[in-house]
C-alpha cells in the first residue's frame, strides 16, 4: 500500500520485541502511526485475511495469530 503511514519506519518499529514496558510503549508509539494512516481499513481486512499475527497490524497489537492485545506494521498488502 503506497499510501500506508508506516512506509519509510524501520521494520522493527511495528514488530517490537522488547519485553515489558518498554515494549508496551513501543507499541503505543506504532499504533499511534496507525491512527492517522489512509489505509486502516484496508490494513485490517488485510490483517485479519492473511491472519498476519505477531506485530502491529490497524491500530491493534498483536502477539500471536489473532490475538490481540486489545489496543495498532511494513505492510506487504
Ligand atoms: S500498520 Fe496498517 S494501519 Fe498501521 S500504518 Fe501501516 S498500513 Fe497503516
Amino acid at each position: 500500500m503506497d499510501e500506508a503511514a508506516c512506509l519509510g519506519y524501520p521494520d522493527d518499529y511495528f514488530f517490537p520485541d522488547t519485553p515489558g514496558i518498554h515494549g508496551a510503549k513501543q507499541r503505543e508509539r506504532a499504533k499511534a502511526v496507525c491512527l492517522a494512516c489512509p489505509v486502516i481499513e484496508k490494513c485490517r481486512v488485510y490483517r485479519e485475511a492473511t491472519d498476519s499475527g505477531y506485530g502491529v497490524w490497524a491500530g491493534e497489537a498483536y502477539r500471536t495469530n489473532s490475538v490481540s492485545e486489545g489496543g495498532p506494521r511494513r505492510r506487504s498488502a
